[in-house]
Parts: C-alpha cells; sequence; structure tokens
C-alpha cells in the first residue's frame, strides 16, 4: 500500500535491534485518517470471506482493527494480556512471547465472545517473528472457530512470521513488507508487490 510506505519512508525510524519505531503514526499517536484507508485496503483483501468478527491483541493493534471494523461492521475483540490468576473455565489462554520486549505473557479471550460459529480476521500493527498472530490462531481454534485470514499493517519481511503463518495455509496480507532495513543510513526497503 502505497500511502502507508510513503508514511513509513517519512516518519518510520530504525533502531537497532530489528525494530522499526513507527509512534508518530500508527501505534503511539495515531493517522486515524490512515487508518481509514487502512481498513478500506483490508476490506478489498478480505471482503469476500464471510467475516463475522475481528481479533486483534492489546495494545497496538486495537486502533486498526476498530477502523477496519467499520468497513467490515462486525465486532472487535483484543485479546487481553492476564496476570497469571487462574481464570480457566471463563477464558482461553495462551502464551505469547513479545518481541519487543523480550518475555513471554499470558493472553486471554473470555469464552463468551469465541465460538465455533465464528469466522474471524485477525488485525495486527507489526509481524515479525510471528509468536502475537501464532498466539491469537491458537485462541481461534480452541474455541472451534475459523481464521478466515490474517491483515497487518507491516510485515518485517526479514524475519521469519510471515513464512511460518503462510505455511499454514493461513491467507496472511500485508499492507507494506520491509525486505530490509538499516538501523545505521536508516535506509528501508520494501518488497515489490
Ligand atoms: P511477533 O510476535 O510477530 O514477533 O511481533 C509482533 C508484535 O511485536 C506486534 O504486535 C508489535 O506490537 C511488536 N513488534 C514487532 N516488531 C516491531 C517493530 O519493529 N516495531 C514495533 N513498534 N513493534 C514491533
Amino acid at each position: 500500500m502505497e500511502l502507508l510506505e510513503e508514511r513509513i519512508r517519512r516518519d518510520g525510524i530504525v533502531k537497532e535491534g530489528n525494530i522499526l519505531k513507527v509512534d508518530s503514526f500508527l501505534n503511539h499517536q495515531m493517522d486515524v485518517e490512515l487508518f481509514t484507508q487502512m481498513g478500506k485496503e483490508f476490506k478489498r483483501l478480505f471482503g469476500d470471506r464471510p467475516i463475522n468478527k475481528i481479533l486483534t491483541i492489546e495494545a497496538s493493534g486495537i486502533g486498526i482493527a476498530v477502523i477496519t471494523a467499520q468497513e467490515f461492521h462486525v465486532p472487535v475483540v483484543f485479546a487481553k494480556k492476564a496476570k497469571s490468576v487462574n481464570l480457566e473455565g471463563e477464558m482461553y489462554m495462551t502464551k505469547i512471547e513479545s518481541f519487543t520486549h523480550k518475555r513471554s505473557y499470558d493472553v486471554i479471550v473470555a469464552k463468551k465472545f469465541l465460538s465455533s460459529e465464528d469466522h474471524v480476521l485477525i488485525i495486527d500493527d507489526f509481524l515479525a517473528n510471528g509468536c502475537a498472530v501464532n498466539g491469537l490462531i491458537d485462541l481461534i481454534q480452541s474455541a472451534g472457530a475459523s481464521v478466515e485470514g490474517v491483515g497487518i499493517a507491516i510485515e518485517k519481511g526479514f524475519q521469519p512470521g510471515g513464512q511460518l503463518i503462510r505455511d499454514k495455509g493461513i491467507d496472511v496480507e500485508s499492507l507494506a513488507i520491509i525486505e530490509s532495513m538499516d538501523a545505521r543510513s536508516g535506509e528501508i526497503v520494501f518488497r515489490k508487490s
């Protein structure tokens, strides 16, 4: 998506450790007009699927998921990061390894918000090693629901997550895929679509 690539080139900051900082428009301050265009693009890409729910993970996926949900006219559920409390019975739970924070945590979704009737589109801001998306897939499968696809704003194509999830036969659509980036020069190269 040209508009997103341009914005990443203009305002994205490449940090050491393969981190792209996009907090001026994506995951701290949020450019809602850009999100609206992204939501329309996800609708174009997944509009033929019988999606009745969008699933994301707190916190940075929520904004994009909400705007996308307006295009699909479906509710958004976000997986919550949980303290280790005994919620068994009422919740689906999975473990996610955080790429940015280098630690693992439990995430939960209340069983009443995910059922075998659901056809779910996963939305998130980044795809890196795939742990967050894999955790969301795990929650959906625990509920016996269907994964209709995965919509990502920025995929770091030089990390293995995209390949891992596509190899499961799941349709992953990323609006911008970064082929390489360099913290010293600040150069960002996008994969040609
Ligand atoms: P994964 O689980 O695929 O390794 O990483 C995805 C999650 O880590 C995303 O939900 C995102 O919040 C965070 N993340 C991964 N890479 C980056 C990055 O380069 N920049 C930012 N800002 N967040 C990232």
